[in-house]
């Protein structure tokens, strides 16, 4: 009887080589307070200017989710005091934001849709970081000034689940266009969750709540389900108006428990205001033509994949959800394979052995030699039993493929005329099961092939000792 609505913001931290309107590095794992220069310290007098090439992937962005973007667009201030911001206002976009009116298809298990409109995506610089160290409190201020993308989607899911498409098909995107590496623990990925209730059929957006950085789909999913309860108790006691406030509340993954982290600010708490420093942000037609060129997109990849090498929709979503077990997949198919061994081969063979630290990106087998594992047992040089050793051996060690299978003995034996030999041997040993056979007793076959395999030490190829029996036994 109620509905959930949920709107999702996401900061997606550019992986540009400099700060949005300094030439200080991005890179993280540097001493503290190192990547710091006047402007980014906010220091009085130093001016910012632009980095391009957050216009540049901001293009991008907006191009995948099909937006339109905005030749002009315009910086902001919101003011608010923080120690890790030490201008005590963020730079942003209010007004005029740089992309607009996007949308993002979500696909269900069943094989349905669903179209989330995205409101827009704006630019703005990331803050500090206050780092708390027992009683004291530190000011890292190397993040400061990084540039963020703000994607801000329409109140359009009705469910955690919807909200974990939406955020997971967003997060690949960012991935395939490498416009941002959208780590969730290392925080380039964060994200607010916007939660309400309402009565089925009601259209009117009732108080909503926000979450605030939660760093994991698992937890995501968790908060919405506790805030949904909560929710919905609330409005069943009838207590809904006294205890249902638009606030920003914190999820406590071990309390399991959403609470409240302080009253929302209006908007006309933040003093929003054109910011007087900076030019506005023009597109330029030639950056427009260069960047909308943007790399194949999972859907794309994904129906691709299906057309190309008959991959069924499971399976090819499963390889393009990521960016990474994607282009392993491609590059195992360069060995001219079949899609379907590949896929297992990977995702079943493959990652199951791959544990810890250790992934597909990292992965002691890559993809080439998954490849032509594969391809020697398509041409029928090793079993498929035997490349699991293979592969258990790989995962260890470092040689090829075929001084493997030369080396732990596991090369079939395809040559006919040693597997008639075999076969003859097991005939005459066992004269009394041969009459038996002719005799009608079928079953007996797969007897005289457990033999031959037994005494080949598994290395015979089943399919030509079954050819071989067949016309001597008949
Ligand atoms: P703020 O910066 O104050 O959080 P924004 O407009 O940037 O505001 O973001 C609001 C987010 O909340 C959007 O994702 C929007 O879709 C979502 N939202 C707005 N109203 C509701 C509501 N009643 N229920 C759920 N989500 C909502
Ligand atoms: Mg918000
Ligand atoms: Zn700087």
């Amino acid at each position: 009887m109620f509905e959930v609505v949920i709107g999702l913001e996401v900061h997606v931290q550019l992986n540009t080589k400099s700060k949005l309107f300094c030439s200080c590095a991005t890179s993280f794992n540097h001493k503290q307070n190192t990547n710091t220069c006047p402007t980014c310290l906010a220091l009085p007098g130093a001016l910012p200017v632009l980095n391009k090439e957050v216009l540049h992937k901001s293009i991008m962005l907006g191009t995948a989710i099909d937006a339109t973007i905005n030749k002009t667009s315009y910086f902001d201030r919101k003011s608010y005091f923080y120690p890790d911001s030490p201008s005590a206002y963020q730079v942003t976009q209010l007004y005029t934001p740089v992309v607009e009116h996007g949308k993002l298809q979500i696909d269900f298990d069943d094989g349905t849709n669903k179209v989330i409109r995205v409101n827009r995506a704006h630019i703005e610089a990331d803050a500090g970081k206050n780092i708390h160290d027992g009683d004291i409190s530190k000011v890292d201020l190397n993040r400061a000034g990084t540039p963020l993308l703000e994607i801000v989607s329409e109140p359009d899911m009705s469910s955690a689940e919807e909200a974990i498409l939406y955020l997971k098909k967003l997060h690949s995107i960012i991935r395939y266009l490498d416009i941002g590496d959208a780590n969730m623990q290392e925080g380039s990925f964060r994200v607010d969750v916007n939660v309400s209730i309402r009565p089925k059929g009601d259209e009117k957006l009732y108080t909503r709540v926000e979450i605030k950085n939660i760093n994991s789909f698992k937890f995501i999913e968790k908060a919405i389900e506790l805030e949904v309860s909560r929710q919905s108790e609330a409005w069943e006691d009838g207590l809904y108006e006294e205890e249902i406030c638009q606030e920003t509340r914190l999820f406590d993954q071990v309390k399991n428990e959403t609470r409240s982290m302080r009253g929302k600010e209006e908007a006309a708490d933040y003093r929003y205001f054109p910011e007087p420093d900076l030019l506005k942000a023009v597109v330029t037609d030639e950056m427009l033509e260069k960047y909308s060129k943007i790399p194949e997109l999972p859907d794309e990849k994904r129906d691709r994949l299906m057309k190309e090498y008959g991959l069924n929709v499971y399976n090819a979503g499963v390889i393009t959800s990521s960016v990474e077990t994607a282009r392993f997949f491609e590059t195992m198919m360069q060995e001219g394979i079949s899609g379907k061994n590949a896929t297992t081969w990977l995702t079943v063979e493959l990652l199951a052995r791959l544990k810890g630290d250790v992934n597909i990106t990292n992965s002691p087998v890559d993809a080439k030699k998954l490849g032509f594992l594969v391809k020697r047992i398509e041409d029928k040089t090793i079993s498929g039993k035997a490349a699991k050793e293979v592969l258990d051996y790989l995962m260890e060690n470092d040689p090829d493929v075929d001084s493997v299978i030369e080396k732990l003995g596991l090369k079939q034996v395809t040559d006919t005329g040693a597997l008639e030999k075999m076969c003859n041997e097991i005939i005459s040993a066992n004269q009394d099961k041969v009459e038996q056979f002719r005799a009608g007793k079928e079953k007996l076959f797969g007897f005289f092939v457990g033999q031959v395999m037994k005494k080949s030490k598994g290395s015979a190829n089943p399919q030509v000792v079954n050819e071989i029996l067949k016309e001597k036994l008949s």
